[in-house]
């Protein structure tokens, strides 16, 4: 039993993950490839096992938000092509060589530094068609393929990308939105046709299931391949499941009476003679605060809601008519506990935000245990 000798854990279901990959590859059409989106430690679930798990699985694109991330993922042994998606700082240029990266090229002047290293560094240009974060602007055709071919030869260009920002959104205005930012792309595409650029590619996990595009050879597969939804309001293919479930466990058992309170600020006072557990997790392991007084752990298939603040290290949660709680006992923060199940995208909608944060916010110090 892993409970009997842990704190606070995430159990990694690796079966899960293929699981997840098989069904979105088999919901897509067959001519486009897999990059698997591992940035932030793989949204939180370790990338160094999920990228090498991944590339036994048939994967050899890896997208990542910095230098460290990419190298981190090479040293854990992982081959194939491994793209930066956001800024390095240019006087690191000779570790992307070094390691094999490919960098996103984020504006001309990004481009213009990186070049003055003058290093044969692969490459691919960002171009904005409408989240105006990073990129060339795609409202500018002309300008766009001006600097890309000035570009084309300094480095190794071998791509360009875009990022669509409401493709999870079947709303009349943002599908618009979509299309709009899917046919800039593919203009520009089209215009430097002749440098034969193998990697175009401007879908996320949302766009790739809900819009396509011919001229998108990969999607940049992200928050579905762990399991959860791009946003609240989306149905996923049938059978994908979160790849994480949380636990941790029963740490001490009380009675409390009418008139007590719990937790700092006394925020919550017993109304009725109530059992109360305390489980040690906290805020400090990325169990948010804004969580007090509103989210829920499941212990024995029951629903045990949280009553007063999370705390840095421990959270109090009601366990009134639960059978069998005492130390050590399961307690389930995301997973599933008898008949019932608590997602990263339930609880986040929780406290306003989305799963993807919860996720990417689980602190270091809960033990990654990886099953399959
Ligand atoms: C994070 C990210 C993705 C993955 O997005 P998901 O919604 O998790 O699929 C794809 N592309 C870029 C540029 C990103 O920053």
């Amino acid at each position: 039993m892993i409970s009997k000798s842990k704190r606070s854990w995430i159990e990694i279901n690796l079966s899960t993950l293929i699981n997840n990959l098989n069904i979105y590859v088999r919901s897509i059409p067959a001519s486009t490839q897999i990059m698997a989106v591992v940035k932030a430690d793989a949204y939180g679930h370790g990338d160094g096992i999920i990228a090498g798990f991944l590339s036994d699985n048939g994967v050899h694109n890896f997208a990542v938000s910095n230098i460290d991330e990419a190298i981190h993922i090479r040293k854990a042994g992982v081959e194939g092509q491994v793209l930066i998606l956001g800024y390095i700082p240019i006087n690191r240029a000779e570790e992307l060589l070094e390691y094999d990266i490919t960098q996103a090229l984020l504006s001309e002047e990004y481009a213009e530094a990186l070049a003055k290293k003058n290093l044969p560094i692969k490459c691919q240009f960002a171009i904005d068609t409408g989240m105006r974060r990073i990129g060339l602007n795609a409202d500018n055709p002309d300008k766009c393929e001006v600097v890309i071919r000035k570009y084309a030869d300094c480095f190794q260009l071998n791509g360009l990308f875009t990022h669509l920002c409401v493709a999870d959104s079947n709303e009349p205005n943002s599908v618009e939105f979509t299309k709009i930012q899917i046919r800039k792309f593919e203009e520009i595409v089209n215009r430097i046709k002749d440098l034969n650029l193998p990697y175009c590619h401007c879908m996320n996990s949302a766009g790739g299931l809900w819009h396509s595009s011919a001229l998108s050879s990969f999607i940049r597969l992200g928050i579905i391949l762990y399991g959860l939804k791009p946003d609240y309001m989306n149905t996923l293919p049938d059978g994908i499941e979160p790849v994480l479930s949380w636990k941790s466990v029963v740490s001490m058992v009380k009675e409390v009476k009418i008139g007590d309170t719990i937790g700092y600020g006394r925020t919550f006072t017993v109304k009725h003679p109530m059992t109360i557990a305390t489980i040690p997790t906290g805020y400090a392991d990325g169990y948010s605060r804004l969580l007090s007084n509103k989210g829920m752990v499941l212990i024995n298939g029951h629903r045990a809601p949280i009553v007063g603040r999370v705390c840095m290290d421990q959270m109090m949660v009601d366990v009134t008519g639960i059978s069998d709680v005492e130390i050590g006992t399961e307690a389930v923060l995301l997973g599933k506990s008898g008949n019932l199940s608590i997602t990263a995208d339930d609880l986040a909608h929780l406290y306003g935000t989305i799963g993807y944060e919860i996720i990417c916010g689980i602190s270091k110090r809960v033990e990654r245990v990886y099953i399959t």
